[in-house]
């Protein structure tokens, strides 16, 4: 028996190493739970999408209409939904 397997058979006999020897699954298990709470959470930043629906429809920029109307100061908002990719382009005069 190698030492490798005398250390492991030593540990097994420490109190809660079981426990830690069991974290690293629980850390990924948790840091999935935690990737999947922040998706929830994230979108709630956006409004509402008018395609699908989701909270993830937001204002991506603004540029100056390039027609009659560029002297008039009026504005052209160009929207995106980062869950289906919809985008939109909103005159504002
Ligand atoms: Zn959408």
């Amino acid at each position: 028996m190698g030492i490798l397997e005398d250390v492991l058979k030593a540990l097994e006999r420490v109190p809660g190493w079981k426990r830690i020897s069991g974290l690293p699954s629980e850390v990924d298990e948790l840091k999935k739970r935690i990737a999947a709470l922040e998706e929830r959470i994230a979108p709630a930043s956006g409004q509402k999408c008018p395609k699908c629906g989701a909270l993830a429809y937001r204002l991506t920029s603004s540029s100056p209409v390039d027609d009659d109307f560029a002297d008039s100061g009026a504005m052209t908002d160009h929207y995106s939904c980062s869950s289906c990719s919809y985008t939109n382009r909103v005159f504002r005069p």
